[in-house]
């Protein structure tokens, strides 16, 4: 299986050239594969990962996400004020992701991960609401870790101490996959209890 394809305009490689079709050479989707017929957009393995994810979502077994509209998603969450917050910021998570914008992927579903924590567990404090869900054992140990460094990837916000790490902590897909599948994962256990 091919992990990268190449652009057939400036031969350079992507996992996924939507963005860079677009942005480098103004064209769409249906522009290229008119001008390259049968060229691939995204490479096997970015397909394979995407249909996996899907498949997984679709597992579930008293949700069904086929049917779930976008504004349903968080209908867990009472304040109907961050229910739309949480939407909208869902929605950017979900873009950053398909671009392939590690950076803001991971602070968005960082900071999603940390708005539905704290309305689960009634703690304001990011590392008290992290500290009750695992005791509560709402989230595992490993995802329990895994938040933890995010919590220092949304200082990256701060350039300056992105810097100071000195490539100690990279940002980098494996991260914000690891983040979306948690985020996926956190709503279907909230939208199957119920209100929060
Ligand atoms: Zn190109």
């Amino acid at each position: 299986m091919e992990k990268t394809i190449e652009c057939q305009e400036c031969h350079k490689k992507f996992t996924n050239m939507t963005t860079h079709l677009i942005r480098a050479h103004s064209l769409s989707k249906k522009d290229y594969q008119l001008k390259y017929p049968g060229a691939k957009i995204v490479s096997d393995t970015f397909r394979e990962w995407q249909k996996n994810r899907m498949d997984r979502l679709y597992e579930s077994d008293d949700v069904d996400y086929r049917k779930v509209a976008g504004s349903r998603t968080f209908d867990f969450v009472k304040n109907k004020k961050l229910r739309l917050l949480l939407q909208r910021d869902y929605q950017y998570a979900k873009k950053c992701l398909q671009n392939e914008l590690w950076k803001p992927t991971i602070i968005l579903y960082g900071s999603l991960i940390e708005a539905v924590l704290r309305e689960n567990t009634g703690i304001k404090n990011f590392k008290s609401a992290l500290n009750k869900a695992l005791s509560n054992g709402i989230i595992s140990e490993t995802e329990f870790h895994q938040i933890h460094v995010v919590r220092d990837f949304r200082n990256f916000v701060h350039l300056h101490k992105e810097l100071s790490e000195g490539g100690r902590r990279v940002i980098s897909d494996n991260w914000a996959k690891t983040l979306s599948d948690i985020c996926e994962s956190l709503i279907r256990r909230f939208r199957k209890a119920g209100k929060l």
